[in-house]
């Protein structure tokens, strides 16, 4: 009887010693697996969005969306490296060549993506000389540029998530903040959002891994290209959006400023 007793106790010690063991076994194996990765990734929130969003508070301050900013530049020729491109706001980039799937001309021929203009900043990682660390921007968290209401997020598929922040100014006019590339989105849409708030991480595009960052004035680009002009015609996105890169016959109506675009790094240092 005791005899029995006696190795009822080993074995409940052995179970639990193996109940322990397994515990620490699977701790010990998540921390592996997160130290594997660059930084720990948030999962997507869950519950539903809500729609129409309130009105945003009067956004008074902006910062940069990848912090800290000196950490990330635009890819500049010279500057942040030896290649031919250049992914500052307003830049023609002649890396790009012949490879025409945006905007077609007057004469309905396609228009090679070298002469279209960049609607927004592309923001990579850069070391310490400011050149540029391909990759090292991967899962970086990306924050809301001031405060303000999520207004859309719209999933691109391979090139991340699109993540639109309308913020209101204090004369009160409304100005937008575009993210492009960017997964783990953390806020929904409606949901008011504060300035320097995690709102997403930037998408693992390999090496190419950078936030395309927008100013704008308007929330989306279904209506921005007037009846006759080469964005009416067909853009890399449809128009849906609006994002990345605006092209005209016309040269004075060629250029982002024309249809309502900023030039993203300048506004944030005018309004700091
Ligand atoms: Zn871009």
């Amino acid at each position: 009887m005791q005899k029995s007793s006696c190795g009822r106790t080993l074995l409940l010690i052995i179970v639990g010693l193996l109940g322990l063991g397994g515990i620490l076994g699977l701790y010990l194996w998540e921390s592996y697996i997160q130290g594997l990765l660059p930084r720990p990734l948030p999962a997507f929130p869950t519950t539903l969005p809500f729609t129409p969003w309130p009105t945003p508070p009067a956004a008074t301050t902006f910062d940069f969306p990848l912090l800290p900013a000196d950490h990330y530049a635009p890819y500049v020729q010279g500057i942040s490296g030896p290649l031919a491109v250049d992914t500052r706001y307003g830049a023609q980039n002649p890396a790009q060549g012949n490879r025409s799937n945006c905007f077609r001309d007057a004469n309905g021929d396609p228009v090679p993506f070298s002469q279209l203009y960049h609607a927004g900043v592309d923001l990579f990682g850069v070391n310490e000389a400011g050149q540029v660390v391909w990759g090292q921007a991967k899962h970086a968290p990306v924050h809301a540029v001031a405060d303000g209401v999520l207004v859309f997020t719209v999933n691109a598929g391979g090139e991340g998530y699109v993540v639109a922040i309308e913020h209101r100014l204090l004369d009160g006019s409304a100005v937008y903040s575009i993210y492009w590339h960017v997964s783990h989105v953390q806020a929904l849409e409606g949901q008011p959002v504060t300035r320097g708030q995690m709102i997403a991480v930037v998408h693992d595009l390999g090496a190419n891994s950078h936030l395309h960052w927008e100013m704008r004035t308007f929330y989306d680009g279904s209506d921005i290209f007037p009846a006759g002009t080469a964005g009416a015609r067909g853009t890399c996105n449809r128009q849906l959006i609006g994002v990345g890169y605006t092209w005209d016959d016309v040269p004075a109506r060629a250029h982002p400023d024309y249809y309502g675009y900023l030039d993203p790094i300048a506004f944030v240092e005018s309004h700091r």
